[in-house]
């Protein structure tokens, strides 16, 4: 068996264009949805996300400012600069790129955003509403995920769904959605004893580790969904994900490449994410959307 691809660039080129039109939209009302990228310090991962976060910003009709601040700045800098961005009517949206240098602890830092504005969805609030099933932002790769396994057309329900990472970015949170789609969890992380045991009894095998070849053809359910969120570098310098591609290829149903699959859908989530904040932002001001 060939896996089928999961082709993140496609599903997230067609979701831009569908949120084109609402940012279309909101502007016609003349509103400009808003979204300001903080960063610290010049991590040459960072400096590339960024660029290409502020680039789809602009392609789909979000105005994007960016905010760069040296690598020692203070807690009270960093805090500072959030707080003018909570206040600013024109910013619908703040993220704060990860990882922060070591002097500042991210919850401190995600934990000033003003929920409401926190697109990334990563602040207490919003990560509590996700757990009680209220969203108000879907944290982005979770929510890529989610709409990638939308297109296999599987029905998650009663299906064994297995997570490889913890995190709160991204292993937690999906592993809540697939919860609430119907599928039975398992969380897995550096600690889980026979970590094959797990994943091959896993309709949907989600990786986020973050190391290359973490997760071997052998580990892969024959005709499951893999989704391979980890993005490492190989040796040879190229990008890698979590997942042995080539072996799993031959076993799984359909799995995500890397690059080009759980990537774009992050960058489409953010921003669906400030357009849907832009959105709910007029409707508080009275203005009629659907006028
Ligand atoms: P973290 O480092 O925060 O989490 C990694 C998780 O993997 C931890 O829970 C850890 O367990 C677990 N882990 C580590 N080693 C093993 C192992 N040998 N077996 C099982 N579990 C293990 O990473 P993130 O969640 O932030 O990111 C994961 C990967 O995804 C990274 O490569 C990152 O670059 C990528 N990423 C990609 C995105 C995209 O848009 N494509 C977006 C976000 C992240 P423990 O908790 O016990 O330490």
């Amino acid at each position: 068996m060939t896996a089928a691809i999961i082709d993140g660039k496609q599903i997230a080129q067609k979701l831009r264009a569908d949120w084109k039109l609402r940012a279309d939209r909101l502007h016609a009302l003349g509103i400009a949805p808003g979204l300001a990228v903080v960063m610290l310090g010049d991590n040459p991962a960072s400096q590339i996300y960024v660029r290409n976060k502020i680039k789809a910003c602009r392609e789909i009709g979000i105005r994007s400012e960016e905010h760069l601040l040296g690598g020692d700045s203070s807690l009270a800098t960093v805090l500072a600069l959030i707080d003018r961005l909570n206040a600013d009517a024109g910013v619908h949206g703040i993220l704060v790129q990860l990882p922060l240098p070591p002097q500042l602890a991210p919850h401190a830092v995600i934990e000033r955003i003003a929920p409401e504005k926190d697109v990334d969805g990563l602040h207490t609030s919003n990560l509590g509403r996700l757990l009680s099933g209220h969203p108000r932002f879907l944290p982005c790769t979770p929510a890529g995920i989610m709409e990638m396994l939308k297109t296999t057309g599987l029905d998650l329900r009663g299906k064994e769904a297995v997570v490889v990472g913890r995190s709160n970015i991204v292993g937690k949170p999906v592993a809540l959605l697939l919860l609430q789609a119907g599928a039975t969890v398992t969380l897995c992380h550096s600690q889980t004893r026979d970590l094959a045991q797990h994943t091959r009894r896993a309709d949907v095998l989600v990786c986020a580790v973050g190391k290359p070849q973490a997760i071997g053809g052998e580990m892969v359910k024959s005709g499951a969904v893999v989704i391979d969120v980890g993005i490492n570098r190989s040796p040879d310098g190229k990008l890698v994900g979590d997942v042995d591609y080539g072996a799993a290829l031959q076993r799984a149903g359909w799995i995500t490449p890397v690059p080009g699959g759980v990537g774009p859908m992050t960058i489409a989530m953010l921003l669906c994410n400030t357009i849907l904040s832009a959105e709910r932002h007029a409707a508080e001001q009275g203005i009629e959307l659907d006028a």
